[in-house]
């Protein structure tokens, strides 16, 4: 449908929402932990779409791995669907690679589920739906 937000990996969740308030000349909206993916999220509106900074919380959370081998950037972009589980099924049949079978509960009250970057041309891709 749209896309729904951008993540970028971040070493400090502080230094980069300070960063990011001056960027966007505007404070983030939300922090929010994902407990599960060992992440600490915040968020900051940019129009219609958000960014998503993610600091990892824990030594084995997909941030803190993402970081120690590229460093800090971009590490997703997300697409809102209407019903993820119909596109996770269709791009399955297409071919690409479905990191997680079933879809989880993500940041921002969200079912999100991502595609191996090797098969979206080395972009890691979130698919993301409101749960309602
Ligand atoms: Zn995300």
């Amino acid at each position: 449908m749209k896309v729904e937000h951008i993540g970028i990996a971040i070493k400090d969740l502080s230094t980069s929402n300070a960063l990011f308030a001056k960027l966007f000349g505007e404070a983030n909206y939300k922090v929010e932990n994902v407990e599960s993916e060992g992440v600490a999220t915040s968020f900051f509106k940019c129009g219609d779409t958000k960014i998503e900074l993610l600091e990892a919380t824990r030594e084995d959370s997909p941030i803190a791995k993402f970081i120690a081998k590229r460093g800090e950037g971009i590490h997703h972009i997300a697409f809102e669907v209407e019903d993820i589980h119909a596109e996770m099924k269709r791009l399955a049949g297409e071919g690409f690679t479905i990191l997680n079978p079933e879809p989880k509960k993500g940041a921002d009250n969200k079912l999100v589920c991502f595609l191996h970057p090797k098969t979206t041309n080395g972009v890691l891709v979130e698919l993301c739906q409101e749960i309602r």
